[in-house]
């Protein structure tokens, strides 16, 4: 039997240093059928990051003008950075039945969450414990001190807005972690609100 459904916007925030991202990469290894949202962004690309891969890489003009057209579906300014997924992506993913997994900030999520109610599951990752953020945020050797200073403070603000995700997960143990995230993905899937069409 083949069963038809819109795609899945699987929305993925936590405080910076929580280990997100490799939570994230980690779970997409194990995961069929999810791809990695793409976001815009005006930050320089670090030593190890792809342009089309990891982000795309534009000028704040570039992306002020998506902005203006209407072109994106959520957006933020992260530090001193503009961060944005734009629309058209979102929008043929859900219409095609693919599901995509975000990886942003807070802010991002909640307008994700208020322009696709019914498409968006949004998972709230925390770090083990505040003092584990604060070490996380210090090893990092991606970034300068004042960055961290930065993203320590902004921490606890965004520890703040898990009220508004569906799931949470505790990021201590990674293996665990990528466990969970892969079932929060597994069940959303099987959930028979999806289901659109049955076909035998
Ligand atoms: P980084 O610069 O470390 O890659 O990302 C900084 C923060 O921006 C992270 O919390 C990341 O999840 C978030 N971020 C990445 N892409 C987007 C996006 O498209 N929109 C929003 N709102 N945040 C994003």
């Amino acid at each position: 039997m083949k069963i038809k459904r819109k795609g899945i916007l699987f929305v993925v925030s936590a405080p910076s240093g929580a280990g997100k991202t490799t939570l994230c990469r980690r779970a997409l290894e194990r995961l069929q059928g999810i791809e990695f949202s793409v976001s815009y962004t005006t930050r320089p690309p670090r030593p190890e990051e792809r342009e089309g891969v990891d982000y795309r890489f534009v000028k704040e003009e570039t992306f002020l003008n998506m902005v203006e057209r209407g072109e994106m579906a959520e957006w933020a300014r992260v530090y001193d950075h503009l961060y944005g997924t734009p629309i058209f992506s979102l929008d043929k993913a859900i219409e095609e039945g693919r599901d995509l997994l975000l990886d942003i900030d807070t802010q991002g999520a909640s307008q994700i969450k208020a322009k696709f109610p019914n498409d968006t599951v949004a998972i709230y990752v925390f770090p083990p414990s505040l003092r584990a953020l604060k070490e996380r945020l210090t090893l990092r050797d991606t970034d300068t001190p004042s960055e961290i200073k930065k993203r320590w403070e902004r921490a606890e603000e965004e520890v703040a807005m898990y009220p508004f995700f569906h799931y949470f997960i505790v990021n201590d143990v990674l293996e665990d972690a990528v466990k969970e995230l892969v079932c929060i993905v597994e069940a959303e899937r099987h959930r028979v609100s999806r289901i659109q069409e049955l076909k035998w």
